[in-house]
């Protein structure tokens, strides 16, 4: 199938994007196009207006701050992927962005894109929450700051809200912690059938972040005893908790394969 007709327009700063989504309720931005074309397609999505935000080149960078790194909406998943700066202070981050779909996909796809569409097998807006990463939201009326955890309330449903465009995030960087990932998908490309985060402190707090298993990215802090036997009946405990969206038993057993593999991984960044 084929999209419904719609109106498309494409600027190249910010305050026009802004004020091209205050004018008309009923515009969508388009970024990658990666998730939004599809649903056009088949009709599940009739914007009747397209604000193409692929010229607004203020949205795309990569850059330090003082607190952490800040990434502009219009980073794509390949340069996520391969940025040395990312790299270096969020190798998580790096890694996991390459595990989004295919080179195709990636080298298209959008932070901002991605963290709005809000796919609940998505890597990266469970890497916002396990991060504590802040969204910048922007409109007309000002900007706004959400941190990750809040932003996501369910199957494909965040805080944003009408004319708000997701501008920037920005990630803080801590050397006390060390984190790992994993995911498990049929094929590589696929989305993941189950995925984790996990964060180790100094002090051996542990926090577990999953995508793929509920409706959206589940965040839980708990002890992660270094028995290995321990800590897998531990990680089985938790995942009884979520509440998976098909399989429930075949998702929560892949919740503690995934979570394990990555409390392996952050272990080995820390050594
Ligand atoms: C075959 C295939 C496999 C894929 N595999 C994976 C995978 O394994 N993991 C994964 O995470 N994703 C996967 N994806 C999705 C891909 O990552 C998309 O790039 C991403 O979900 C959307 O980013 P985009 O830039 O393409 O957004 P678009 O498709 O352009 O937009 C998606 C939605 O976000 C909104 N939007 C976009 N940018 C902004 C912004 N800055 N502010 C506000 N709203 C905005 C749009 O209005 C739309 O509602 C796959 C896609 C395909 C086609």
């Amino acid at each position: 199938m084929k999209p419904v007709a719609f109106a498309y327009e494409r600027p190249t700063v910010l305050t026009d994007a802004l004020r091209l989504l205050a004018e008309d309720g009923d515009a969508k931005v388009i970024a990658g196009g990666q998730s939004l074309i599809p649903m056009m397609n088949f009709r599940l999505s009739r914007p009747a207006k397209l604000v193409d935000i692929n010229q607004v080149k203020e949205l795309s960078y990569i850059r330090k701050t003082d607190a952490g790194v800040a990434l502009g909406a219009l980073v794509r998943h390949q340069e996520l992927h391969e940025d040395p700066l990312v790299r270096e202070l969020l190798p998580v981050l790096a890694d996991a962005a390459g595990e989004v779909g295919h080179w195709a996909i990636r080298t298209r796809g959008t932070l901002g894109g991605s963290l709005t569409h809000a796919d609940p097998a998505s890597e990266l807006p469970a890497a916002m929450v396990a991060l504590r990463a802040e969204l910048e939201l922007q409109s007309v009326d000002g900007t706004r700051t959400v941190p990750a955890e809040e932003f996501y309330l369910g199957l494909l449903t965040t805080d944003i809200q009408p004319g708000e465009l997701l501008t920037a995030v920005h990630i803080p960087v801590s050397s006390a912690k060390s984190y790992g990932f994993a995911e498990f998908a049929r094929r590589p490309g696929d989305f993941a059938l189950a995925g984790a985060f996990v964060a180790l402190a100094e002090n051996g707090a542990a926090e577990v972040t999953w995508f793929g298993v509920s409706g959206g990215p589940e965040r839980r802090e708990l002890d992660l005893p270094a028995d290995d036997t321990a800590r897998r009946q531990r990680l089985a405990e938790v995942a009884q908790e979520l509440d998976p969206l098909s399989e429930p038993e075949y998702r929560r057993q892949l919740a503690v394969e995934v979570a394990e593999a990555a409390y392996q991984n952050a272990r080995g960044r820390r050594a």
